[in-house]
């Protein structure tokens, strides 16, 4: 139980952050353990206030394509991993890709995001191709690429092709962590290497975590917050951990609405002009989950573009929503979310201001 001494101790805590934009990890672990519903509220009032001040009520939409669902990677947590036989796998054609492009364009996106798992038929070639066909026919739209793990040189080629953005989530940042969420062929430190060569080659970058994946310790949100403060990314996604029945994590715990909303409040005081995204698992776990984001600081959307006929192969968690609507559809059933809350969604490009 938090008496209030504790509680007014933690209220301190944040007006700090909003001050000093950065806490110790003793801190940030206190902070994370104690919250209370109280607490949440007087962080978001402030979240919403830096929010407001670099991004207004505007809310950036990014047209998601998720182009492939074969993986070579056998993350514990993720429905698509490679050793899951029951996944139907597709990968989209590269005619298939520019025309969820074209009407992307139409509907007023001027963002793609091309998503996928660790997909060896594309090989860097196609990927390079594929980028330059799609800012060759839309110079005035910023072309987002999260393939996964890939060489520097890859990086490089993709960007000097006129990719603009990488998301890569750097998913926990504690080594120890790392390891019982993933298989022995992947590492933190190779992550977070990547997310560095991203930077350096000058992508504006992405990382992020899930919030409430099994085993995560106050501690270990604490050093990503810590790691993020060192990266200084131009956008972080981060979303409820959601088991996908056919998983080693089938029953394990999801991670809960209130603290995925906490960690976004926090994300937007330590770093206000960051993109922050209201993600598709956030609105999976709970029906208004994505306007709460919003609320608790968030300033991005990111409905699928994906041909209807594959939403529901790319099944990351279970009951992932949107996997049976229309395009056009996400777009304006976003748009009313948005409304509703006094938010509205803008068509520009949407660049970070955390350069
Ligand atoms: N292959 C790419 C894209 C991965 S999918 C890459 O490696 O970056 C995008 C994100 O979905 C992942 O980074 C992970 O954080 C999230 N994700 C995967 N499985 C999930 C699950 N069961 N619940 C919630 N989020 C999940």
């Amino acid at each position: 139980m938090i008496n209030s001494n504790e509680s007014n101790g933690l209220k301190e805590l944040i007006d700090k952050l909003k001050e000093a934009r950065c806490l110790s990890k003793e801190e940030w672990t206190w902070l994370i353990a104690g919250r209370t519903p109280e607490l949440s509220e007087y962080l978001f009032a402030l979240a919403r206030e830096e929010r407001h001040q670099y991004y207004r009520h505007d809310v950036y939409v990014r047209g998601l394509i998720e182009f492939t669902n074969y993986c070579r990677n056998d993350c514990l947590y993720c429905g698509i991993r490679k050793s899951n036989q029951n996944a139907s796998r597709y990968r989209l054609t590269e005619e298939e890709i520019l025309s969820c492009c074209r009407m992307g364009y139409e509907l007023g996106f001027r963002t793609f995001v091309l998503q996928g798992g660790e997909d060896a038929y594309f090989t860097d070639d196609k990927i390079a191709h594929l980028v330059h066909c799609i800012k060759d026919l839309y110079p005035d739209c910023a072309v987002t690429l999260s393939l996964g793990e890939r060489s520097y040189e890859s990086y490089k080629r993709f960007f000097d092709a006129g990719a603009d953005r990488y998301l890569l989530r750097h998913e926990t940042y504690n080594s120890a962590h790392y390891a019982k969420l993933h298989p022995a062929s992947l590492s933190a430190a190779k992550r977070q290497q990547c997310l560095w060569n991203l930077k350096e080659i000058g992508y504006q970058v992405g990382t992020g975590f899930m919030v409430g994946s099994p085993y995560q310790t106050p501690e270990n949100l604490a050093e990503d917050m810590l790691f993020i403060h060192e990266l200084n990314p131009h956008m972080v996604g981060i979303g409820p951990f959601i088991p996908h029945h056919d998983t080693p994590f089938a029953d394990k715990a999801s991670g809960t609405l209130e603290l995925t909303l906490f960690m976004l409040g926090l994300i937007r005081l330590m770093l206000p002009k960051v993109l922050l995204p209201a993600t598709t698992a956030l609105g999976t776990i709970h029906p208004n989950g994505r306007e709460q984001g919003i609320l608790a600081g968030a300033n991005v959307v990111m409905p699928n573009l994906s041909p209807t006929a594959v939403r529901k192969d790319y099944s990351l968690y279970d009951n992932k929503i949107c996997t049976g609507d229309e395009a056009a559809e996400c777009r304006n059933c976003l748009e009313r979310r948005m409304e509703s809350i006094g938010y509205q969604v803008v068509t520009a490009r949407g660049d970070s201001l955390n350069v």
